[in-house]
């Protein structure tokens, strides 16, 4: 300290200037989630968990004719993964058939909390940059459509993510919508940046029929790896 004020002036104030610098980058890199993903990244490159939701004996939501949500969740989870898989990113699948996880934990909660605990517990084991659960809505409202990204708004990298996400899923649906925070356990894990998409509105009849066919269940995994390897930088 007694060297610093010997120093002249303006040399103090810039030795000063640099040390707050340096102290600032510090902080920023040691807590915010985004440093935490950095280091995970460089320990263990760029690997996805996709989760397509429901299946086995849950189906998830439904349309008017009874196609259920979770094989449409399933089809674009692996159009998903090819796509990743297609850009060098290394995906994990929570499942890749018709089947739920819930055997796998058995414990005493309900069935559905085992099978979400199973999918946690993947993405945990394989130290997974983020998970990428994939859902389809259902409303009341037959007007509501839009695929919307959902985060957990404590976790600044998943909502950055959501956003990202959010933005190449509008530049292909005729409602732009915005990414949101959400409440859902999936989301509500510590330390484990996932996001959810619901993809569309099965309750709404033309979204429906879209959420139905290859060639739009494609495009919107192609827009959802878009903004997977766009955040990251992958
Ligand atoms: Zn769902």
């Amino acid at each position: 300290m007694l060297i610093l004020l010997l120093l002249p002036p303006g040399f103090r104030r810039f030795l000063l200037a640099l040390g707050a610098l340096v102290l600032a980058s510090l902080l920023a890199g040691a807590f915010s989630p985004s440093g935490l993903i950095r280091s995970l990244i460089a320990e263990t490159g760029p690997v996805v968990v996709v989760d397509p939701g429901h299946g086995g004996v849950d189906g998830g939501t439904s349309d008017q004719e009874g196609t259920l949500e979770k094989d449409i969740n399933l089809a674009i989870a692996l159009r998903l993964r090819d796509h990743l898989r297609a850009g060098g990113v290394k995906v994990v699948m929570t499942r890749t058939t018709d089947t739920d996880l819930s055997p796998f934990r058995p414990g005493k909660s309900g069935r559905h909390r085992r099978d979400l605990a199973a999918r946690i517990e993947k993405a945990r084991n394989t130290r997974a940059v983020c998970l990428i659960s994939i859902h389809c809505d259902w409303a009341g409202d037959k007007k509501r459509r839009g695929a919307v990204v959902f985060y957990n708004p404590r976790n600044n990298t998943g909502k950055e993510l959501a956003c990202a996400i959010q933005e190449e899923l509008n530049r292909i649906q005729a409602v732009p919508q915005k990414a949101a925070p959400g409440n859902f356990f999936i989301l509500n894990q510590s330390g484990l940046t996932a996001v959810l998409v619901e993809a569309g509105f099965l309750s709404h009849p033309e979204e429906a029929r879209l959420l139905g066919t290859p060639v739009y269940q494609d495009r919107l995994a192609r827009a959802i790896a878009n903004g997977i390897r766009g955040y990251f930088q992958w």
